[in-house]
């Protein structure tokens, strides 16, 4: 038994409260008329299987039931992090120490500007 961090409850829980739901980061095609079938097939079935650093969609199925990311190591299974769906990874295949504090901010900003300026879109 091990315990996974919740980024919504912001505790640690039980294992057995959590599913693991694939790959990360997956971004629906904008406009699937205008994919090949390959790249839809791609899209629909093909996932990465890295050794090592590995992003994961995760959902605390018994507890909030809410969906966030964890960042795991495929060989030795360790968490480095857990953080909410939006949010960008600070350990990721490029930075496995960590990406420094700077970029983790300048990327917490853009994400937020982004976020606004998504919901003035949906006013207009
Ligand atoms: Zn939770």
């Amino acid at each position: 038994m091990f315990h996974i961090y919740c980024p919504y409850c912001e505790e640690y829980r039980e294992e057995e409260e959590f599913h693991a739901k694939g790959q990360a980061h997956l971004a629906r095609p904008a406009d699937p008329e205008a994919c090949s079938d390959e790249q839809w097939g791609d899209y629909l079935f093909f996932r990465d299987n890295p050794r090592g650093i590995h992003h994961e969609l995760w959902v605390h199925a018994i507890g909030c039931r809410k969906f966030f990311n964890i960042t795991r190591n495929t060989v030795t299974y360790d968490i480095y992090e857990t953080y909410k769906i939006g949010e960008s990874p600070r350990f990721t295949a490029e930075h496995p120490e960590g990406k420094p504090d700077e970029q983790v901010a300048a990327e917490k900003v853009a994400a937020e500007a982004e976020a606004v300026s998504r919901q003035e879109g949906v006013k207009a």
